[in-house]
């Protein structure tokens, strides 16, 4: 491929336009016409097949023995890389590459360039396009931009020769499909399905109308109109969520406001419009352009293994429909059934208010993580929820039923007939459940023998203070107050960050509060965070050790903790304290605040989180120091068996209703007591029902949860004989020495006891 003058894209952009109007493209035509027009020495193309195989389909300069039996598999060679990673291989030398893979048959040796661009189509890759050259050059920018170009009208190609195999996966469709996943958000919703592809938004198609323009200058006009009247949408969508003010207005929560802050600057962001103007003129027409840089970025998502540029980048998808649905003029969004579950891969905040709007009544993504913008909305909104479900998407047909049981971490896709009968008397069941649960709302949570277990809440966001009345919380046993930061993308300033904790304050209303200092680091990263190339960044520079190091970040925190508290009484802990040391320094710099404060708190109160182990040892010093401990058993757990809590495998492995664990929570209750130190316990296992039954039995009388758990608690506890439990438990504790997990026995006891778990 020489360099051309600049008129030679065009012109065979011209060409492929002509050809594919006449209907006379195929492949061999295609690999002919672009080695001409490129001057190239070799034009190929690779289709990928079932198995996960690269199969050469066309080539001109190759020996056409190789043409129909020349395989890579995905990954293999320079081909297979390219298909594998979805990224452009732009090389001089092949022949010395290490990843080069030799295929005599092709007759391949004589070329030392090559470049090959991945062919992709609604974010899948159907094959890879290569060139190659004997002569050792790397490919110019232009270049890489025209055959990537090209690469779209041949993905377009491919998927119409490929229809007549869709047609037959087409059948596969009518059978239940089951799909697992992370439960973001708990809740059961049975309707019918409404897939998104991956830019299919308010009606429009998995690709774009038309691939190449007729007048550039005319697409970019169109482009610069469809960029004004999407960021003005956005600017309106904001405008609404800020009406709102301290509330809701139709279904818009005011949290996620600070998310929508967040997307605008993105939308603003100079760096994807340039790239999107870039495809322009390249050729493209403006969805063209729009659906290859989202492609792009879908790819690149695939290989980010942060969760927050993840979350970035899939804002970026979002915004990309937002500017398609311009670009086609907004058309009629597709009515939304009554129960509607949307199924999508990935979904934005913005989008997500849309869908909600439309009254949804939950969702399943095929990525998606539990701190990503989509899912706080979805937490905020309270629409049921499963990340992770894998092949959901293209499995669906619009309007067929679907159970999401996001309690159940599944999504069925047409459920057979006894599954549908089950779940919709669980259904009828849940609803009469919940309105059982209501009336427990107004009481303590007492159990029947008359002991009192303080029930809080575990919350980040100020939509969520609506909880407290809601569940009928005692307080906020656990304030994580990186989420807010989190959910903006960026460290408050100590103006807004004294706003947000006054207004915690305020909705408490007197009621306790232990806000936890920042516990970013590990899963949960700014965009701007330092990169610590940590192999294992759980066990890592996190957290109060982020704090103690860079303690500017910290000190500002705690002034503005004090501001807020403004003279009332204040509780703070911090996370992820591993030795004594670390708290002595935490709780100094708190008491350095605190001595510069105009109105200090009337009482203030310094906690520790207990999540690490070896505290355990130190834990004498611990109680004589701290006013109360809080314990992580997410954290807890993880550092006790060695287990990550974020990998799906060790979810069921190690319980928190386990010898091991059981024996040292009940030395912490009993110590703590002596010591007169208050104790609490924070992690998910107290919103379960059995775990905290379980918890009470061991001394524990506070536990802060979700705020799905407050309700189905206290009616466990209502039903709960705590002194029978103790007894049982001893003996359970006694025999089952040698067991992994006492679930089951525990559980056992409570069915009998009419408890429902
Ligand atoms: C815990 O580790 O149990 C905990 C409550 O903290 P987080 O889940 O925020 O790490
Ligand atoms: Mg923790």
């Amino acid at each position: 491929m020489a360099a051309r003058a600049p008129s030679a894209p065009r012109r065979l952009l011209a060409r492929l336009r002509e050809m594919m109007a006449r209907g006379t493209a195929s492949l061999p035509a295609f690999v002919h016409l672009l080695a001409g027009e490129l001057v190239s020495e070799v034009c190929s193309i690779y289709v990928l097949r079932p198995g996960e195989v690269l199969l050469l389909v066309a080539s001109e300069g190759l020996n056409p023995e190789a043409v129909g039996h020349t395989r890579l598999r995905l990954g293999e060679g320079l081909i297979g890389l390219c298909a594998a990673t979805a990224t452009v291989q732009n090389l001089p030398d092949v022949q010395n590459h290490p990843a080069f893979a030799y295929r005599p048959e092709t007759g391949e040796d004589r070329y030392a360039s090559l470049l090959a661009v991945p062919v992709r189509r609604a974010a899948r890759i159907l094959g890879v396009l290569a060139v190659q050259n004997r002569t050792p050059r790397l490919f110019t920018e232009d270049e890489v931009e025209v055959l990537e170009t090209v690469a779209m009208v041949l993905a377009e190609l491919l998927a119409a020769e490929a229809g007549a195999e869709a047609a037959e996966s087409r059948l596969d469709r009518r059978l239940a499909a089951r799909f697992g996943g992370a439960a973001l958000v708990p809740g059961l919703a049975i309707g019918p399905v409404l897939p998104l592809g991956p830019l299919w938004r308010h009606g429009g198609d998995a690709s774009p109308p038309r691939l190449l323009a007729d007048d550039p200058e005319v697409e970019r006009a169109r482009l610069a109109a469809a960029m004004g009247s999407m960021q003005a949408g956005i600017d309106e969508l904001i405008a609404g969520a800020a009406l709102s003010g301290a509330g809701l207005t139709e279904g818009v929560p005011d949290a996620p406001r600070e998310v929508l802050e967040a997307y605008r600057l993105i939308a603003t962001d100079a760096g994807w419009m340039r790239r999107v103007q870039e495809a322009v003129r390249s050729g493209l027409t403006a969805e063209a352009a729009v659906h290859r840089v989202a492609g792009e970025l879908h790819e690149g998502m695939r290989r980010v293994a942060d969760p927050y540029l993840r979350e970035r980048m899939a804002d970026l998808e979002d915004l990309a429909g937002r500017l398609l649905a311009a670009l086609q003029g907004d058309r009629a969004p597709p009515t939304v059934l009554p129960g509607t579950i949307l199924l999508a891969r990935r979904l934005g905040p913005a989008e997500l208010l849309d869908w909600q709007a439309r009254g949804i009544a939950g969702l399943a993504l095929e990525e998606g993580s539990a701190h990503g913008h989509a899912a706080i909305i979805a937490r905020a909104l309270g629409l049921p929820m499963l990340a992770g479900a894998r092949g959901a998407v293209d499995a669906a047909q619009p309007g067929d039923l679907a159970i999401l049981d996001a309690d159940e971490a599944q999504l069925i896709l047409r459920p057979e007939p006894e599954a549908r009968a089950a779940y919709a008397r669980a259904s009828v069941a849940r609803s009469a459940q919940a309105a059982r649960w209501e009336v427990l709302r107004e009481r303590p949570a007492t159990t029947r023998d008359g002991s009192h277990i303080q029930l809080l809440l575990n919350i980040g966001l100020p939509v969520e203070l609506a909880q407290l009345e809601a569940t009928g919380a005692e307080g906020i046993g656990l304030f994580r107050t990186e989420i807010a930061m989190l959910a903006r993308g960026a460290v408050l300033d100590v103006d807004e960050q004294t706003t947000l904790y006054a207004r915690v304050l305020d909705a408490a209303a007197g009621r306790p509060v232990a806000f936890r200092t920042l516990d970013l680091g590990g899963d949960k990263l700014l965009p701007d965070a330092e990169a610590t190339g940590e192999a294992n960044p759980a066990m890592g520079w996190r957290s109060l050790r982020v704090g103690l190091d860079r303690p500017a970040v910290l000190r500002r925190q705690l002034r503005a903790l004090l501001r807020a508290a403004d003279g009332r009484a204040l509780a703070v802990m911090f996370p992820m304290v591993a030795t004594i040391a670390e708290f002595r320094a935490a709780r100094a710099l708190l008491q350095a605040e605190a001595a510069q404060c105009t109105r200090p708190p009337a009482r203030l109160r310094v906690g520790a989180m207990l999540e690490v182990p070896a505290l355990l040892w130190q834990l004498d010093a611990l109680l004589a120091e701290a006013d109360f401990i809080s314990v992580g058993t997410n954290d807890l757990l993880q550092f006790l068996f060695a287990a990550d809590r974020g990998s799906p495998r060790m979810a069921q492995r190690y319980d928190v209703l386990s010898p091991p664990m059981l024996d040292l929570l009940d030395e912490l209750v009993r110590r703590a007591a002596a010591a007169g130190v208050a104790l609490s316990l924070c992690g998910e296992a107290a919103g379960h029902p059995l775990e905290a039954l379980t918890l009470a039995a061991l001394g524990f009388t506070s536990l802060s949860m979700s705020a799905g758990g407050i309700l189905p608690v206290k009616a466990a506890f209502a039903a709960l004989d705590l002194a029978a439990l103790r007894t049982v438990l001893a003996t359970i504790r006694r025999t089952g020495r040698d067991e992994p997990s006492l679930r089951e026995p525990i559980a056992a006891w409570a069915r009998e006891q009419g408890i429902s778990l």
